[in-house]
């Protein structure tokens, strides 16, 4: 059992024993939406993101997720994974070379220790609670329109992976149908050139 499944019961343990409203919404928080789950992934897989503002000091930063649309027990759905907690070290580099700011960090709120959308220059977190699981927020777009501001890549995989994650339903298909295709090599500069890319494409 990882230390990550080890915290998720600890919680789920205190969330159960203890009345205490704090806990439960401490607790919510630190794990998004539910808890991060080992899920068989195969391809294809896609890294989004977009550019937005970090909350703390108003500067550009680019954020990403990624969209599985073959999910083991989740047919049919394409899934917005939050929350990862473990993924192929392959996988990682990927995203690390277009988006060296999404690393292994724990939440704000403590607990959860999971790959998180960081901001280059302040290096706050911005949380994936906040990032997918509000309306408008920019994994979980409301229309074709805010779709659109997002960029896709495929991340090439031969083999299912396994990744421990949140598996978000909903919008996936949105994202998939709307988002801006860009290659890899034009993905090279996402962390800095994302801006430009949207508008130039489409
Ligand atoms: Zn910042």
């Amino acid at each position: 059992m990882s230390v990550y499944e080890r915290i998720n019961i600890e919680l789920s343990r205190i969330v159960k024993s203890a009345r205490c409203a704090f806990a439960k919404r401490l607790a919510q928080r630190s794990a998004g939406k539910g808890e991060a789950m080992k899920l068989k992934v195969s391809p294809p897989l896609y890294l989004a993101g977009m550019k937005v503002s970090c909350w703390r000091r108003n500067s550009r930063m680019p954020v990403v997720a990624l969209v599985a649309p073959h999910v083991a027990g989740k047919e049919g759905q394409v899934c917005v994974l939050s929350n990862i907690e473990e993924i192929p070290q392959e996988i990682l580099l990927f995203i690390q070379k277009r988006v060296p700011t999404f690393q292994l960090r724990s939440s704000l709120m403590g607990g959860s220790r999971y790959f998180a959308n960081t901001c280059p220059s302040c290096h706050v977190i911005y949380g994936d609670s906040f990032l997918h699981s509000e309306p408008g927020a920019p994994f979980f777009p409301e229309s074709n329109e805010a779709a659109k501001s997002l960029y896709l890549t495929e991340i090439q995989l031969s083999d299912p992976i396994e990744i421990q994650a949140l598996p978000g339903i909903g919008v996936g298909e949105l994202i998939l149908s709307n988002g801006k295709r860009i290659c890899g090599l034009r993905a090279a500069g996402w962390g800095r050139a994302t801006a430009s890319i949207r508008y130039r494409i489409g």
